[in-house]
């Protein structure tokens, strides 16, 4: 009647390749959708390369006797739009007839290429270097299961284009660079910002700049978000706002931040918004100006923001920043923040000062008198723990000392009355970056013995027990 262990292993491992299967079909199908599509449609006079450039929707018979180029098809598809008066057939044909690149296929990009890929954007590019991952779903909403582990390049364009099969979808599976940001960029009209980090703002903001482009940025961050519109018809740039990048320490923690998913949707569908106005010249950009978006309270605020500065080292008045400038810049370096996501690995104590998850737990089994001191911050700790650590947020460490010399006297009196030697202090977080920060600071403060567990949770989980939930 009831499962063992092996039928579990089984029905697990069966439905992990026929995922995997269908994932691939998928994957296929739209391949071929795509394909079907280019020879049925009459080749794009303006193509350029791989990419169109947005004059060439798929047309079945355009409407007879219409001006506006759209086909009987669209007609159908798109009437709520043409039923706007104040978006009408104008509106709709000028999408038709644009292209956007949207930079990153992530929490902001999913909803902004959904919504710009059902309005029928002619051609929608779309730049991501990543994989899908299971942490994502929350939040990137265009990626399914089936997906995961796939680039979102590939699962996002999937997505579009069984949304709407008439537009053109081009994938980029790279991450935008110096060396291919001005050839990428300059096949569209219109550019979304859905990144995440400086360097990758500064750089898509300077290449907006020297290709005269339109830039629509978007951030969504806890339960806040804002919008607004870069270099839009002589308008400030990202840099006219902030000519240096922000400080990195708070970003350099390795506690990262969290996001309620809803927030970088609303940012998203914003965006997409934004980028559907620009294109059909419909309404008032939001130019000059800043959205601010607070979730917790509900309330949209508007920011008016400077014009452009005259003193801006890219879009200034004797601004001399070039093409080869901008080819040669290092955007890591300026805003000392890495482009890639891969988590910052800190290296501050000697080798003695530190030892492995492994080590860790020979120690535990050998019932060795010491403590363990988790630096993490308390909603972490709730998350997950090893069980009888002692949670002092790194934060608060200065000011709770005491209790760290309080659990070690009552380790030594419980365990090391025969050893002589004391009790161990360990340190433990997520990654091994904030509890090398408690080791030199415990050091400072006399603590000699204390060690870093390397790697932190992260090692545990991946070297000691498979089973600990990594977040
Ligand atoms: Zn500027």
């Amino acid at each position: 009647m009831g499962l063992d262990g092996d039928d579990v292993e089984r029905i697990l491992r069966d439905l992990e390749t026929l995922k995997d299967t269908r994932a691939r079909i998928d994957n296929k199908i739209s391949v071929l959708e795509s394909k079907l599509r280019q020879i049925q449609q009459k080749p794009c006079p303006q193509q350029n390369g791989s990419v169109c450039s947005g004059s060439c929707p798929a047309t079945s018979a355009i409407v007879p006797g219409s001006s506006h180029g759209l086909s009987a098809d669209m007609v159908y598809r798109y009437s709520r739009h043409l039923l706007l008066p104040s978006f009408g057939v104008q509106g709709q044909s000028k999408l038709s007839k644009s292209s956007i690149l949207v930079v990153g296929a992530g929490g902001l990009g999913a909803p902004a290429l959904l919504y710009l890929a059902a309005s029928g954007v002619g051609c929608l590019g779309i730049v991501d270097h990543d994989v899908v991952e299971l942490n994502n779903m929350h939040r990137q909403v265009i990626h399914t299961e089936a997906y995961i582990g796939q680039p979102k390049v590939k699962s996002a364009a999937a997505a579009c284009r069984a949304m709407n099969s008439t537009i053109q979808i081009v994938e980029y599976e790279e991450a935008l660079r110096t060396s291919n940001a001005l050839d990428i960029m300059s096949k569209y009209d219109i550019v979304i910002d859905a990144t995440d980090n400086a360097p990758s703002r500064y750089m898509i903001n300077d290449c907006c700049v020297l290709l005269g482009k339109p830039l629509v940025s978007g951030a969504a961050l806890g339960l806040e978000g804002q919008l607004t519109v870069y270099n839009y018809k002589g308008g400030l740039c990202y840099r006219c706002l902030f000519p240096t990048p922000p400080p990195t320490t708070a970003c350099q923690r390795c506690s990262d931040s969290g996001v309620l998913g809803v927030v970088p949707g609303v940012i998203g569908c914003l965006q997409a918004l934004e980028a559907i106005k620009i294109a059909s010249s419909v309404g008032e950009p939001l130019s000059g100006r800043m959205l601010l978006f607070d979730a917790l309270s509900a309330r949209i605020r508007m920011v008016k923001i400077r014009g452009r500065s005259l003193q801006c080292e890219v879009c200034g008045e004797g601004a001399a920043f070039t093409q080869q400038h901008f080819k040669d810049f290092d955007y890591e370096k300026f805003t000392q923040s890495p482009l890639a996501t891969t988590p910052l690995k800190l290296n501050l104590l000697s080798a003695e000062s530190r030892i492995s998850s492994k080590e860790y737990e020979d120690k535990l089994v050998s019932g060795e008198a010491h403590i363990l001191v988790d630096v993490r911050p308390d909603y972490h700790y709730k998350i997950v723990s090893i069980p009888e650590s002692l949670n002092i947020p790194l934060s608060s460490l200065e000011a709770r000392l005491p209790e760290v010399s309080s659990a070690l006297k009552e380790e030594e009196e419980r365990k090391g009355k025969n050893s002589g030697t004391g009790a161990s202090l360990y340190v433990i977080c997520r990654r091994g970056n904030d509890s090398q920060r408690a080791v030199q600071y415990l050091h400072k403060m006399g603590f000699t013995t204390a060690k870093d567990i390397v790697g932190g949770l992260e090692s545990w989980a991946h070297d000691v027990d498979p089973n600990f939930p990594m977040y």
